[in-house]
């Protein structure tokens, strides 16, 4: 570390806040690269408090790179239900089969080797690196971001690439000799915990060196440029029951939802479909003649840059034989529902299905 003794004093103070302040985390506990891979997998998009109950299970579940690797990919599914993002569960799966394929279930310490690794982007592989082998770099995320942009006093889009090359630096420029890793992690907990998009500078280790706290900007940063906008969608669900069997479909590989079970349903506009017109249309695509019986409560939901409104309604049909729909759509009793993993708007369709009746 090259830093000026001010410099070099304020990090001295992140380290001795972070050792006394940090937040007891079950991913701290053994720092295994597994077990940091996962952890920061689940912490993508996910808050923390979230995370804890998901991380504990999935390692009594899967304990090891080997575990998972032989795990049937429903059953990672189904341990991250309720997550979102399903791509992460089944890249964490894919990665762990590349693992014990390539590295006989050793995870690889170089980065190269690591960025081999399906859906191991720059930040993780950096926390990785940090975290579980000790290597001197700093791990980039929003949380340290914010932190650096203050810091140093950085004001243009940090969504530049020349400006997190630039934070990148700077940011291992204050990484120690010793033990370099506790200040990659330290800033990450000042990011989540006190630096917060509200700076609490008045109880920051940093603040002595701190040049947007010095010069009254800190609260005016990181500048970003604006999000991408989301897109609002419209979707008519069909629940349909034939005796004690439901439809459902299993979201097939390619889609966002890959994997993950839904009931059927209809793309429209903000006006939605009339019973009548979604019978229309039930017919249309299944063949199947459907008795509606009520419309059920609309469910909002959210992934990647998408918000849904889903308009579940309740049809039946009189058959005594469940018809065949084609490999993607399967007739479940109520105990099987409960067994599948489901994207989250439509969990919640089926929780609201079974807590009416
Ligand atoms: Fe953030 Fe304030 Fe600490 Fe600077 S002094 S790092 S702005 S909390």
């Amino acid at each position: 570390m090259n830093l000026d003794p001010t410099h070099q004093a304020a990090i001295k103070a992140l380290r001795n806040w972070f050792l006394a302040e940090q937040r007891d985390l079950p991913w701290r506990v053994d720092r295994t690269p597994y077990a940091v891979w996962v952890s920061e997998v689940m912490l993508q998009q996910t808050q923390v408090a979230v995370v804890i109950p998901y991380f504990l299970r999935w390692m009594e579940l899967f304990p090891s790179i080997k575990a998972l690797a032989e795990a049937p990919i429903e059953d990672v599914i189904k341990a991250w239900e309720g997550l979102g993002y399903y791509s992460r569960a089944r890249n964490l799966h894919a990665g762990a089969r590349f693992i014990v394929e390539k590295y006989a279930g050793c995870f690889p310490d170089h980065p190269d080797s690591i960025r081999l690794i399906k859906g191991i982007g720059e930040y993780t592989a950096n926390a990785i690196r940090s975290f579980a082998f000790h290597h001197p770099v700093m791990a980039l995320d929003g949380n340290v971001m914010r932190v650096l942009a203050r810091y140093f006093r950085i004001e243009e889009d940090i969504g530049k690439i020349k400006i997190i090359r630039e934070m990148r630096e700077k940011g291992n420029s204050l990484l120690p000799e010793q033990e370099p890793w506790v200040i990659s992690e330290a800033v990450i907990e000042l990011g989540a915990t006190v630096c917060q998009r509200t700076p609490n500078c008045s109880i920051c280790p940093l603040k002595t060196s701190c040049r947007g706290f010095l010069e009254g900007v800190a609260d005016q940063l990181p500048v970003k440029a604006r999000n991408v906008t989301t897109e609002k969608l419209y979707r008519a669900v069909v629940v349909l029951r034939a005796g004690e069997c439901w439809l459902v479909r299993q979201c097939p590989q390619g889609e966002i939802m890959s994997g993950l079970h839904e009931f059927p349903y209809f793309e429209t506009s903000q006006n939605g479909l009339s019973a009548g017109e979604l019978g229309k249309q039930i017919a249309d695509r299944f063949g199947l003649a459907v008795r509606w019986e009520k419309s059920l409560k609309p469910v909002a939901h959210s992934f990647t840059r998408f918000r849904v409104e889903l308009k579940p309604q309740l049809f039946v049909i009189e058959s005594r034989e469940l018809p065949v729909i084609d490999e993607h759509h399967t007739w479940l009793t109520c105990e099987q529902l409960h067994e599948r993993a489901f994207s989250s708007g439509h969990r919640r369709i089926l929780q609201a299905i079974f807590e009416s009746n």
